[in-house]
């Protein structure tokens, strides 16, 4: 008998027979509120009827055309409506199929824009399982121990990890970015260096928010140098924060924006957006791969942001996420355990320790266990596996926040 491979570790045991909004519906008869959201992906929910609609419809037209064959309608739709939210400046998009692909792409621009050969990510950074992404990506030793060596030309420069340095957010500020001109001017130089990769808050690292002041502090230093900023919003992008992009907390512009995940509420697509200025340093045949850009997850696409604008989700977001904060934080005021609780709107976390304030993993996986016996659906992330990561979909009502925290106590 064939079985799936021991690689694919399952959190949960549930196997899913349907899902709706917010629930997933287990071949088991049971109903689980899903806050994993196939990791940060399914941003309108559940089989919005919308998004369902919209794929359903392309399906019947055409399912693939190569976009560098033909050219279909729903791309150049969703090129038409990442204009509406893209930073300004950033007017020229191609498309691939993951987070891991745009983040290659992003390099390789990079690289071919400045033809530099460094990259410089920071410290519990993640940005994807392909060697290129795996080589940037720090959020723990499992996604890059085994098969080195990875690819060349990759420096990692500290983060700003407040909590676990034990100081001040200032102070951890000044300190990453003293390291970052100690790298760029001592241990290297600017003139080795094409980009900056940095998420606007860490994902699978820990779910902790980069403060505004670092981006800023690391903008300027890109500017100072001719160094590419890729912003990778893979998760955080896409309202999940509580603004359109997890960026827009700073007062930045990138030079790259890299999206997936909720793009397309669960239909494979990434996009990579740039100036054309930018993007035209880099040739035909260089970017791009046979499915990418594929019609139906456009379609999808362009469902998933139409959702998202008509029914106001970044507002509610916001709104769903200060709920959740709010009662993660009076949950926190009786367990010592929750060290830190932390996260911009629907990415909200909870890093667990001991008693001597070390990362305290068990505690984290025993409570994300026991919430599936309450019907909860979490995950856990950060480099030790400590946190407990929160993300609802877009859609979440306050009444289910209240079912998901009452749910989450009871599993504490
Ligand atoms: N970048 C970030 C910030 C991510 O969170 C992820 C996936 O979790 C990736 C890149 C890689 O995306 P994918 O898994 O679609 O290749």
């Amino acid at each position: 008998m064939t079985t799936l491979s021991p690689i694919l570790k399952q959190a949960t045991p549930v196997v899913v027979d349907h899902a709706k909004g917010s629930w997933i519906f287990g071949d088991d008869g049971r109903k689980y509120l899903d806050f994993t959201t196939g990791i940060g992906v399914t941003s309108t929910g559940h089989c919005h009827p919308d998004v369902v609609a919209a794929a359903q419809e392309q399906v019947g037209k055409i399912i693939h055309a190569q976009y560098t064959t033909v050219m279909h309608k729903p791309l150049m739709a969703l090129t038409e409506k990442l204009g509406e939210v893209l930073p300004a400046g950033l007017d020229s998009v191609y498309y691939a199929n993951s987070g891991s692909e745009a983040v290659e792409a992003s390099i390789r621009l990079a690289r071919m824009a400045t033809g530099r050969p460094n990259i410089v990510a920071f410290h519990g950074g993640f940005h994807g399982r392909t060697v290129a992404a795996a080589s940037l990506t720090t959020a723990g030793t499992k996604f890059r121990s085994g098969f080195s060596p990875i690819m060349g030309g990759v420096q990692i420069a500290p983060f700003p990890y407040a909590f676990r340095y034990g100081w001040d957010e200032d102070t951890a500020i000044d300190f990453a970015l003293k390291e970052l001109d100690y790298l760029l001017t001592t241990v290297s130089s600017p003139k080795d260096t094409a980009g900056f990769i940095i998420e606007p808050v860490l994902g699978d690292g820990g779910y902790l928010p980069t403060p505004p002041r670092f981006l800023e502090g690391i903008r300027e230093r890109a500017d100072r140098h001719g160094i590419v900023l890729i912003l990778d919003e893979v998760q955080a992008g896409v309202g999940r924060t509580g603004k359109f992009w997890g960026h827009d907390w700073a007062d930045i512009t990138p030079d790259v924006v890299i999206t997936a995940k909720g793009l397309a509420s669960g239909f494979p697509i990434s996009a990579i957006a740039a100036s054309g200025e930018l993007m035209a340093k880099a040739w035909p045949g260089s970017q791009g791969g046979t499915y990418g850009g594929n019609a139906v997850a456009a379609a999808a696409a362009v469902a998933t942001l139409d959702v998202i604008a008509r029914e106001n989700l970044v507002a509610n977001a916001a709104e769903r996420g200060r709920e959740l904060r709010a009662g993660l934080e009076g949950l926190q005021n009786d367990d010592p355990r929750m060290g830190d609780v932390r996260g911009l709107g629907l990415m909200q976390a909870i890093e667990y320790v001991d008693a001597d304030g070390n990362p305290d993993a068990a505690t984290a996986s025993a409570i994300q266990q026991a919430a599936i016996a309450e019907d909860l659906l979490l995950l856990t992330c950060g480099s030790a596996g400590n946190v407990i990561r929160v993300i609802p979909p877009l859609v979440v009502s306050a009444e289910e926040i209240g079912i998901g925290l009452d749910a989450f106590a009871r599993a504490s």
